[in-house]
């Protein structure tokens, strides 16, 4: 296992294979104007399957595959499934927007996909369409159906926001007094692709959790699994639990055991950092494993401390969420 400047392992692999979507939540991309990556741009699944080899050879085992919207990109089940073959990788999970995702549901079960987290931030079809602007809420609760009719193991993500969902918050929680799911509130982070435009943080962690407590008295903090971003409480007596991130505040780096490769194939060691380095030109300059292996090296003994020392080595964020897959 590797372990960074500051002591920390890298075991986990946010890995973007696309920066394309078929929904434009305000909070990740601007309504209009988007350029998106040239294909040739992209990393290729050929080339992502080796940056995975070498990873997991350095101690990577655990990857979450999300975008963009990972089902937009043609050839992901296939993809998906060479991964889980790959020595060394032990979990494989995704992230999704649920709009394509449900009769893939069953094809997900058969190659044992860990787990799968699905982003709602409301269950009112008009908020849903306001936020994300397009009116997919039906599909994305069909998926959800299909995935807790199928076992599979779901996170729920919500970012909560003023005025767009916050009425949302007791609805959302309610869902885990029947289902085995954990609904996670996420704070508002800057990645709109707006520029440097930072959004009011009205609903910070402390403000969610007092929000929960004041509906739910007898709200209980649970131990959270090592190296997890979330506070995770239960509601007595009900079946799943509840994550609060503090993605803005950021009170959990620490702990941060996690790399990403963009769509465009920059590796960054933090979510606030600004790409470290140019993997694609690495791969397509003829590097060899052991050249990769080494650059990779190096840049895990250059971590910043925290969200916060990142963003500062390069100032305010610009970028859209949906190049870096959250
Ligand atoms: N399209 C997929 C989806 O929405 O689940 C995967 C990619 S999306 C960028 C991953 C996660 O990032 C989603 O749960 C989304 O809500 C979250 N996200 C995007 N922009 C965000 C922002 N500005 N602040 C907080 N979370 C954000
Ligand atoms: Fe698309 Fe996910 Fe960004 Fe929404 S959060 S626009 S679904 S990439």
């Amino acid at each position: 296992m590797i372990f960074d400047n500051h002591n920390r392992p890298i075991t986990y692999l946010r890995l973007a294979v696309t920066d394309r979507c078929n929904l434009r939540c305000f909070y990740c991309m601007p309504e209009e104007g988007i350029k998106y990556l040239p294909k040739n741009q992209l990393l290729t699944y050929e080339e992502m399957e080796r940056l995975v080899r070498v990873l997991a050879r350095l101690g990577v085992s655990k990857i979450r595959i999300t975008g963009g919207e990972p089902f937009v990109r043609n050839g992901l089940i296939d993809f998906l499934w060479r991964l889980k073959a790959t020595e060394g990788v032990e979990e494989l999970h995704i992230t999704t927007n649920g709009v394509l995702t449900e009769p893939l549901v069953p094809e997900l079960v058969r190659m044992g996909i860990g787990s799968v987290n699905l982003s709602i931030d409301t269950l009112d079809r008009e908020r849903f369409r306001q936020i994300t602007r397009r009116d997919e809420l039906p599909a994305v609760l069909g998926t959800l159906d299909a995935l807790l009719a199928n076992d599979i193991p779901v996170k729920l993500n919500a970012v909560v926001m003023e005025g767009k969902n916050s009425e949302d918050l007791p609805l959302l929680a309610e869902l885990t007094r029947a289902h085995p799911v954990e609904v996670r509130f996420i704070e508002e982070m800057p990645f709109n692709g707006e520029g440097s435009h930072y959004p009011v943080l009205n609903w910070t962690h402390r403000r969610i959790l007092q929000e929960l407590q004041l509906l739910y008295p007898g709200l209980k903090r649970q131990t959270d699994s090592p190296f997890s971003t979330a506070a995770t409480y239960r509601i007595p007596g009900y079946r799943g639990t509840i994550g609060i991130i503090a993605a803005f505040t950021r009170t959990f780096c620490g702990t941060c055991n996690r790399i990403r490769l963009t769509a465009q194939g920059t590796l960054k060691t933090c979510l606030y950092d600004n790409g470290v380095l140019d993997v694609r030109a690495l791969l397509r300059s003829g590097a060899t494993d052991a050249e990769l292996t080494a650059a990779f090296l190096k840049a895990f003994g250059h971590r910043p401390k925290n969200g916060f020392e990142a963003e500062h080595e390069r100032g305010p964020v610009t970028e859209s969420m949906s190049t870096i897959g959250g």
